[in-house]
């Protein structure tokens, strides 16, 4: 019943998804479903949200990266400290479509659904509204920005809605439709210069063209060598730690705050290769640029930053001789680390929660309340 209404859905999708974007109408909140009420998490010093998610990164991969490259990693800095269950709606074990999407909407759904999920009433579509879109009403400024292609399962989790995250062409379409401020990653190869400008985006596609950005503008970043590496691939390639330093010094530019979602994407990639070397030097590199968000957020004084993954990928276990090593080139379902800094309301010790639940406590600490977020937008047909 779920895959043939999943497959019915994908056939529709290009029609519905234009009619969302037409004459999308937002008609109700999805049932609340977080431990108290929404004033319980709020924080009136919280004004902008850094959202670092580890695509793939289990406890053990800080452990592996921490013995292997003899380093220290700021994510152990962190006193607010939790856990995330990560399944899907449909499965014990999620992808990063779903991941995403619990991560971005609320809402849990079905493996490959990138901001979509099933709706039991009785209207005829809708999808649940992600925390960039509720943050972008509020007239924040907003970025999405990876190590992966822009038009990955977790970028597009939060600014797409299709129900396959294989539907490049459509991901990619509704990210120049959003409004997001930055949109940032490696080049899938469909977005010319015309195509972003149309709507508003200056395309950049090196370093000095990202540097060069001023305050206020809108761009679509379309990289074509390695973001992921802990030193530059070229020198026209950033580091996703320059990354996020230029995408913080662009966004902090309004009294309404800003909300970044920052992605490092090759933690998982590397996990499923099982390359030892690779995945640890993706991990310093993402701690990198939490190090970078976590500076700027305690000069700030305003910002939350919180670090989490969508899954576990490899299966990492800590053998009887002290080493780390990989049991799987597969995701596995095991809870992922939840770390928060900037308030102590959204974590109450060093609880487990529900993925789905990090978004709807990221919005409340902002001040948005149950009928706003997570919310259902309807289309009607
Ligand atoms: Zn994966």
């Amino acid at each position: 019943m779920l895959l043939m209404f999943a497959q019915i859905w994908k056939e529709l999708t290009a029609t519905i998804l234009s009619l969302i974007l037409t004459f999308g109408t937002t008609i109700g909140t999805i049932v609340p479903a977080t431990t108290g009420g929404s004033a319980d998490y709020f924080d009136g010093n919280v004004k902008n949200v850094i959202y670092l998610i580890g695509d793939g990164m289990g406890f053990n991969h800080l452990e592996k990266a921490k013995k292997e490259r003899s380093i220290s990693l700021v994510m152990d800095t962190f006193e607010e400290r939790g856990a995330s269950m990560t399944r899907s709606y449909t499965s014990s074990v999620t992808d990063s479509a779903a991941g995403g999407t619990a991560l971005s909407t609320g809402e849990r759904t079905f493996n490959g659904g990138i901001g979509v999920y099933f709706s039991d009433s009785n209207a005829v579509f809708s999808y649940p509204k992600n925390i960039t879109e509720l943050c972008l009403e509020r007239g924040m400024m907003t970025g999405v920005i990876t190590s992966d292609e822009t038009s990955g399962a977790t970028p597009a989790s939060f600014s797409a809605h299709e129900s396959d995250r294989g539907n490049t062409e459509e991901i990619t379409e509704d990210q120049l439709n959003s409004g997001i401020n930055l949109i940032w990653g490696t080049s899938n190869g469909l977005v010319t210069e015309h195509d972003a400008k149309v709507k508003g985006y200056q395309l950049i596609t090196t370093y000095d063209e990202m540097m060069a950005l001023p305050e206020g503008s809108s761009s679509f970043g379309q990289f074509t060598n390695n973001l992921w590496t802990l030193q530059q691939s070229d020198a026209s390639t950033p580091t996703l730690e320059q990354m996020t330093m230029k995408a913080i010094d662009l966004l902090d530019d309004t009294d309404e705050g800003f909300f970044l979602m920052v992605e490092g994407a090759h933690i998982d990639k590397h996990s499923h290769s099982n390359l030892d070397d690779n995945m640890t030097e993706a991990v310093e590199a993402f701690d990198k640029a939490i190090q970078y968000a976590l500076e700027y957020a305690k000069n700030d004084g305003e910002t939350l930053v919180i670090v989490t993954a969508d899954h576990e990928t490899g299966a990492i276990v800590l053998n009887d001789d002290g080493s780390y090593s990989f049991t799987s080139g597969s995701h596995s379902g095991v809870d992922v680390p939840l770390l928060v800094y900037g308030t102590d309301k959204l974590l109450r010790g060093d609880e487990v929660i529900n993925n789905y639940e990090v978004p709807i406590r990221i919005a409340y600490t902002l001040g948005f309340t149950e009928d706003q977020f997570p919310y259902e937008v309807m289309v009607a047909a």
